[in-house]
């Protein structure tokens, strides 16, 4: 592909809701850099890394453990600089995915920086956050040890993992953990 795409949904497995109907929103936050667009382009089966876009909504249904969810991936935190549209993106997710580059620390900090806003923001909710150190590949460059990841992921009760958009390494298991995680909260309310 040569274009930039949006709201891409013709490259899904399936598009369209799950049994109950229910699309998830899933939203990415992090620090400019960090791979944010990477990882949804991959999500979103749009491999265009070289095109610069200001934020996207991918729209896809995920089989996991033979099972249909659908979610819609948000990289709309860096689309522009209005605080509505943060407080927006803080209000609206029914998960996170809160994303350092382990070649910067000053991402990191912030990444801690904004699971703490998000627990203010959404006080007595239980929801679904993955961590993730993502740039895992630059070896040579890495400021950020996977102790130190997985450290900050238990001290803010929310799951970790690394991984390489660039290699595509991980990435698919970050996005089936997020689905696995929806469903445990899910089912957890139900009851
Ligand atoms: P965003 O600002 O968070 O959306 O970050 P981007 O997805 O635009 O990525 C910023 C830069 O980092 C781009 O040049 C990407 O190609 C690069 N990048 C993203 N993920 C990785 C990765 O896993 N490894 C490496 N080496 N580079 C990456
Ligand atoms: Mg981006």
């Amino acid at each position: 592909r040569n274009s930039c795409v949006s709201d891409s949904s013709d490259s899904v497995i399936s598009s369209g809701s799950d049994s109950d109907g229910q699309v998830y929103k899933v939203v990415l936050l992090g620090e400019h850099g960090v791979g944010k667009s990477s990882l949804a382009r991959i999500f979103g089966g749009v491999e265009d890394n070289d095109c610069e876009e200001t934020g996207n909504t991918y729209d896809r249904s995920l089989v996991v453990d033979d099972e249909e969810t659908s979610i819609l991936l948000y990289d709309v935190w860096e689309q522009d600089n209005s605080q509505w549209l943060k407080d927006q993106c803080m209000r609206m997710g029914d998960a996170y995915i809160i994303v350092y580059s382990v070649t910067d620390k000053s991402s990191f900090e912030k990444a801690s920086e904004l699971r703490i806003q998000l627990r203010r923001a959404r006080q007595s909710e239980n929801i679904p956050i993955i961590l993730v150190g993502n740039k895992s590949d630059l070896v040579r460059s890495r400021e950020v040890s996977v102790d130190e990841g997985s450290a900050c992921a238990v001290v803010f009760d929310c799951k970790f993992i690394e991984t390489s958009a660039s290699l595509h390494h991980n990435v698919r298991d970050l996005f089936e953990g997020i689905v696995r995680q929806i469903r445990l909260r899910k089912d957890s309310k139900e009851e």
